[in-house]
This record gives structure tokens, sequence and C-alpha cells, in this order.
């Protein structure tokens, strides 16, 4: 059972042949594959909204200005569909309910002059909300459980979201790695427990990374999120990339 009560305010770091980006020689967006150019910044590969205050080694790429500035958009949205999707997980839980009841607060300025923009988490919440539907899905140890359901735009959506993270965190740690075609697959443990598929998962993504150890790339926030992936031998474009957000929701990814 998910005890609420538990909550984790200490956590660790771990990686393993993280390089830091100095010794890597980027020249090119990885956003949309063009060079880079004279207004670059650094995009952080994964939202800081998912990291703890202090949290180390947030991976980073150089990318356009323009680029990053577009992404920063779908960084928010994305936060929002990660703790629905992770919504059994007590920190996933409780982000998503400090910002249904900030919608909630917000809700009141609709009408009242010069407050229209202090309504960005109340449209966020009825977009979210509309496309989506409540329902009980689970049985997880003996208990019924609510998920709820993404509609197919916003699976989408996140999945594309979710390839492009995966791409960059790929490029971020092979070095001269252009990965071209991304192959997705994405399960809610919980789901998958009840569905008996989960073991069969994490047997696949242990075999792919024990292929190559040597070539094992890895960062690890503690239960906050993690990712391993390793690129085969004679092509380093060729390889996956496995990301795990709130022990509750992963994602393998493999490049061609
Ligand atoms: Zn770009």
């Amino acid at each position: 059972m998910i005890d609420n009560n538990a909550r984790k305010i200490t956590y660790h770091y771990t990686e393993q042949n993280y390089l830091p980006l100095k010794d890597l020689s980027i020249t090119t967006c990885y956003i949309c594959s063009l060079p880079l150019d004279s207004k670059v910044s650094p995009d952080h590969l994964i939202p800081n909204g998912l990291f703890i205050t202090g949290s180390p080694k947030r991976p980073v790429l150089p990318v356009h200005a323009a680029c990053n500035n577009q992404k920063s958009k779908d960084d928010r949205w994305f936060l929002k569909e990660l703790s629905i999707m992770c919504g059994l997980q007590p920190d996933a839980y409780k982000t998503f309910e400090d910002f249904i009841d900030k919608a909630q607060i917000e809700r009141e300025n609709i009408g009242l002059i010069g407050k229209s923009q202090e309504l960005k988490n109340y449209k966020l919440a009825k977009t979210l909300l509309e496309k989506n539907t409540w329902g009980l899905d689970v049985t997880h140890l003996g208990e019924n459980l609510s998920l709820l359901h993404l509609d197919p735009g916003s699976v989408n959506r996140a999945n594309d979201y979710v390839k492009e993270m995966c791409r960059g965190l790929y490029i971020r740690n092979v070095p001269n790695a252009s990965p071209r075609q991304v192959k997705l697959m994405g399960f809610q443990y919980a789901k998958a427990k009840v569905d008996g598929t989960f073991d069969e998962h994490i047997r696949n993504i242990q075999t792919l990374s024990d292929m190559s150890f040597e070539r094992r790339f890895m960062q690890r926030w503690d239960d906050r999120v993690a990712y391993l992936g390793n690129s085969t031998t004679d092509n380093p474009s060729a390889g996956f990339l496995f990301i795990e957000f709130y022990e509750a929701l992963g994602y393998l990814a493999a490049f061609k």
C-alpha cells in the first residue's frame, strides 16, 4: 500500500560514464538538427521542475535560443501530464494536487480586470481535465486505484516529447552520435504489474544494459528520475536509452 506520510526529503545521486560537457564537441542543435549559430542557450534535457532543489549534474546541451524557447512551453505541459501518468506515486500526486489547488484559486480571477494574466494554471488544468477522464483502472495489492486516462492526442504529444528528450540524453552521453530513428515504448509500473508484464519489461532492459557494460552510461537522482543506456560497438548512433520517472513510469527508446 502506498503510504502518503512516508515522504522522503533526502536523495542520492549516482552516475556512470557521464562525461563533462566540456569534453564533448557539440556543433549541432539536437532539437532541429541544424548547425549551432551565435545565439545558443543551454537546454535542460530533463525539465528542471522534475528535480528536488539542489539536485546536481542536471544534463544540458547547447541549442538554438529559438528552439529552446519553443521547447520551454512543452516542458511545462509535460510536467503536468507526468504528474497525472505517475499519479499513484505520492510525490507526483502531491505535485498534481498543488497544481489543481493553484488552478482553483486562479479561477476566482476570471473576469477581474487586470487579472487575466493570472489564469495560467487554471487554463492548463481545464484543458487537461476536459481531455482526460477518470476511471477505475487497476486493482493493485487488493485496492482499486483510480488512474486518469490520457486521451490519444495527449499520449501522442507526450510520446513525441519523451522521444526528443531521450534523443537529447543519448546525444549528450554518446560522443559522435546522431540517431535518426527513435522507437519508443512506455509503461506505467502499477498497470504493468497488474497485467503481469512488468517483470518482462525489466528483464528486457536488463538484457540491453548488460550487452555492453563498459559503454553503459547512467544518471540517477534517487527515486525522482533516472536513465541508463548504451550504444552498439560499431555504430554510435545505434543503441538504447531507458528513462524512469518517480519509479512509476518508464520509457524505453531504441535508436537506429
Ligand atoms: Zn535548433
